[in-house]
């Protein structure tokens, strides 16, 4: 079984968010801390906990999360973003919950710290 997070809360509707956009495979809402005007989290529903523990029947979620990021990006009528995916505690991961942030309407700078 997989642990609870802050997300599989939001899943179920335990707890709230800013919904942006929803389908049979992911949500996306609004970052709690947004780092950029737009700061968004694209999860799966399935409870997948990083990018560590992909499996190759996860290839169709997992492009379908990148097309969703475009879908999200077009939502919010970017042309520039950036799209962030932590992997593990030294990475930046804090949620063990695979999420792809999208982060826009702002310049971005290179490399990240
Ligand atoms: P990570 O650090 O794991 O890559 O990203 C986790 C993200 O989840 C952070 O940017 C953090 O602000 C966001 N976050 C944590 N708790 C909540 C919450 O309860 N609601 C929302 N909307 N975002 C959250």
């Amino acid at each position: 079984m997989t642990a609870e997070t802050i997300f599989s809360k939001i899943i179920s509707g335990e707890i709230q968010c800013d919904l942006i956009y929803k389908d049979d495979l992911c949500i996306a809402f609004n970052d709690i801390q947004p780092q950029a005007p737009i700061h968004i989290l694209v999860i799966p529903l399935k409870p997948i906990v990083s990018l560590n523990e992909i499996k190759t029947e996860d290839a169709a979620i997992l492009g379908h999360l990148l097309l969703v990021t475009k879908k999200v990006a077009k939502i919010k009528k970017l042309d520039n973003w950036r799209t962030v995916i932590n992997t593990g505690s030294k990475a930046g991961q804090s949620v063990f919950h695979l999420h792809i942030h999208i982060l826009g309407g702002r310049e971005m700078t290179w490399p990240p710290g």
